[in-house]
């Protein structure tokens, strides 16, 4: 596997790859691997010649009192993880690659970014919509993989790549989950074995409202109520928000349908969780 650190190095590669006929796939991420990440990655590996893999940790999409300084960062091990995968190349970039003359310009997605995770984490979307866009310039890639646990980033990511013409397919992947059902996240290693089965409300929660749903319920209030009634009896520490949204759009409905998506987030501890579900996903026939 090649490893990659300047911007030239990078175009470089991609540069080659293309010269010899390669498609690319291109998977970002923040780093400490688990196995959502390697999802992305076997499948970028089934659709594409050549898989490239990032692992940067976006200073701009942190607000001043969140974890930037706490993220894990291993990369030595996540670099063996990709190795072993059967990935061809990580782009291992610094804050001056990216950001060569300091963060300046900024992608909005308005409507969008302000939604959701965006009300409780001012800004964190124009970051992420920014280094994406940057990063995918950089790499030149065919296609792109995406979790859908980050389901808001997924549905703002599409619609950037839409509206500014970005020559690149972007791929949404299912959640990966530990064996109980929670979200994997590079966060979750920093919870306490108290607060473990407390994080696993989130996803308990979600499947009870699946699971009213598959029972006839259409009312988008009933079902969020359903999620914080088991959010509130772990409990969590503090709810940010759960919210019914249309799966394509994030727009509010007050009845639910098989495209809408119930989406939570949920501090346990100093952990802050995020995880969804779409309504319709694997409960039998509409
Ligand atoms: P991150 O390193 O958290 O920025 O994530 C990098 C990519 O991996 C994003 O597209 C995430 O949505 C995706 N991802 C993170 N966790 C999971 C998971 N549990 N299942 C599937 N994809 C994931």
């Amino acid at each position: 596997m090649e490893q990659l650190v300047s911007r030239q190095e990078m175009r470089q590669w991609s540069r080659d790859c293309r010269q010899r006929g390669h498609h690319i796939g291109f998977v970002p991420t923040m780093g400490a691997l688990h196995d959502g990440h390697l999802s992305l990655v076997q499948r970028a590996l089934a659709e594409n010649d050549r898989v490239v893999a990032s692992i940067f940790v976006n200073p701009t999409q942190f607000g001043p009192h969140e974890d930037f300084q706490l993220y894990p960062r291993e990369p030595l091990v996540d670099a063996q993880r990709l190795q072993e995968a059967g990935c061809h190349a990580l782009f291992l970039p610094g804050v001056a690659d990216i950001y060569p003359d300091g963060p300046l310009t900024r992608i909005v997605v308005p409507g969008l970014e302000e939604e959701l995770c965006g009300a409780f984490r001012p800004g964190h979307f124009q970051g992420v919509a920014t280094v994406v866009a940057i990063l995918l310039h950089l790499v030149g890639a065919e296609r792109a993989y995406f979790g859908k646990k980050d389901y808001q980033q997924w549905v703002l990511i599409q619609r950037m790549v839409r509206d500014l013409a970005m020559p690149v397919q972007v791929v949404g992947m299912a959640t990966v989950r530990e064996s109980d059902g929670l979200a994997m996240s590079s966060r979750n290693r920093r919870l306490t074995p108290e607060q473990r089965p407390r994080a696993l409300a989130l996803y308990q929660g979600l499947l009870a409202a699946r699971q009213a749903f598959a029972a006839g319920e259409r009312q988008s209030r009933v079902l969020e109520e359903r999620l914080l009634a088991i959010l509130q009896q772990a409990p969590v520490d503090r709810v940010d928000y759960v919210s019914l949204r249309q799966g394509d759009t994030l727009t509010f409905s007050p009845l639910a349908d098989n495209k809408s998506v119930l989406l939570v987030a949920a501090h346990v501890g100093g952990v802050r969780l995020i995880d969804n579900m779409e309504l319709a996903h694997g409960s039998g026939p509409p």
